[in-house]
């Protein structure tokens, strides 16, 4: 009898699907499969629509939650519909006196994937990031994470908290700060929302437009989106 065909083989065999199965379990290898009907993709880069938004990609900067860079290359990218709603949106606050800067748009999976392994079990409980598994609206390239510049002074404004603050002051109802940054932040919600997007309830800055499920969760690197 060859021992290579023995129970020996046999269990090693299922302590190997054991481990396969526990390490799938706990830690996603990919995107999750997602069934259904889905619009076709279509990222459209922001500054290319509409020069005058400004950007801050803090995730391709040590100025982030991770305190290093998550993404290689400072783009932000949204579907079309998205994108140009948000230009909408530029055109309304410029006559006020403001435009938007943009922290953050589409985010590929497997950067989700590193803001889950890399957050506190708190952070994960509030979902200040997202389950991996069930993917983000950013991963759609629906959400968007923004503020207001001054366009005067040419400086971002004083919000209630700053971005990715992990704060009760982040929360779009929050009541404290000054009146000032109250009534900013007030202004970016009602120019969003008047363009179909909502805002996330814990995150004054971050918005999903209204179309977000019908795209699917992406995995496309920046660099592999053509300018
Ligand atoms: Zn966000």
């Amino acid at each position: 009898m060859n021992d290579l065909d023995g129970p020996n083989t046999m269990k090693l065999h299922f302590s190997v699907f054991l481990l396969v199965a526990v390490l799938f379990a706990g830690c996603p290898h990919g995107p999750p499969k997602e069934s259904g009907q889905f619009r076709q993709a279509e990222l459209v880069e922001l500054v290319t629509l509409d020069p005058t938004i400004r950007l801050d990609i803090r995730y391709a900067t040590t100025n982030n939650f991770l305190h290093r860079p998550v993404y290689a290359q400072s783009r932000a990218f949204l579907q079309r519909p998205a994108a140009e709603a948000l230009m909408r949106v530029q055109r309304t606050l410029n006559p006020k006196g403001y435009g938007v800067v943009v922290f953050d748009g589409y985010r590929p999976w497997s950067v989700t994937k590193i803001f889950w392994d890399s957050a506190s079990a708190e952070e994960r409980r509030v979902e200040f990031v997202a389950n991996p598994r069930k993917g983000s609206r950013h991963n759609r390239g629906c959400a968007v994470d923004l503020s207001l510049v001054d366009l005067q002074t040419g400086a971002e404004v004083q919000m209630p908290s700053g971005y990715d603050e992990f704060s009760k002051r982040a929360f779009p109802d929050y009541a404290g700060g000054t009146p000032e940054s109250r009534a900013l932040r007030d202004l970016l919600r009602a120019a969003m929302e008047a363009e179909g997007f909502a805002v996330y309830p814990a995150e004054w800055w971050h918005f999903d437009y209204k179309d977000w499920r019908q795209y699917r969760i992406m995995d496309v690197p920046f660099e592999a989106i053509g300018k």
